[in-house]
């Protein structure tokens, strides 16, 4: 299951990515999108968050993930488009030499702190 091994990068930036001064809050929400294309399955990416949190300093935190449809622009008519299933080719023109915007990443997107507003 690649997953784990993603879980445990997530956390890791996570963990670094929390300034100095906040260090020991408790982290309540991890957000991160991922491209359809990523091959990352969403359900087995937060169950193994949910194993890899524990006795960490983010344990208790959540995952939300937010799936991305994958974007595609042609690079003969600039045409840019979005896709549920890999099919490359222009849906205007049929060309195939096409470029993919997005679909394929997967990011950490913000890291929600359990605390009033500051
Ligand atoms: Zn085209």
């Amino acid at each position: 299951m690649h997953e784990m091994g993603i879980a445990l990068q997530i956390i890791d930036i996570a963990k670094s990515s929390i300034p100095e001064n906040l260090k020991g809050v408790p982290v309540e929400t991890v957000h991160v999108q991922v491209g359809k294309l990523s091959a990352v399955v969403p359900r087995s990416l937060s169950f193994c968050f949910d194993i890899a949190v524990k006795e960490t300093s983010l344990e208790g935190a959540k995952l939300d993930i937010k799936e991305m449809p994958v974007t595609l622009k042609c690079s003969k008519c600039e045409n840019i488009w979005t896709i549920d299933t890999p099919i490359f080719e222009c849906e205007k023109c049929h060309h195939t030499k096409i470029e993919m915007l997005s679909g394929r990443e997967l990011d950490i997107i913000s890291i929600e702190l359990a605390q009033d507003d500051p």
